[in-house]
């Protein structure tokens, strides 16, 4: 029993951060990123493409916890727009 407990803390679980004061948990598979508004585009194309899904985007400022690296991953300016998958959606 001890050992059941233990192993599920050792698996890697799913993340979960907060967007708008809402817990949420996100998909495992699919990272949280962050684009500026000049790449949001841009980064849902790659997104799509490297996932084969379409992100849900969300105000960067609204999305909390978690180490989240805010910035754009393409020019790494302040990110405006944060790119996830919530689980179970
Ligand atoms: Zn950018």
């Amino acid at each position: 029993m001890e050992q059941k407990t233990r192993n599920t803390n050792e698996q890697p679980t799913a993340q979960t951060i907060r967007i708008a004061g809402t817990e949420v948990e996100l998909h495992p598979a699919h990272p949280v990123r962050f684009a500026c508004m000049e790449h949001v585009d841009q980064e849902i194309d790659e997104y799509v493409d490297q996932f084969e899904a379409a992100p849900d985007t969300y105000r960067a400022e609204e999305v909390e916890g978690g180490p989240l690296d805010k910035r754009c991953r393409v020019c790494g300016a302040e990110g405006k727009i944060a790119l996830l998958r919530v689980k179970g959606m």
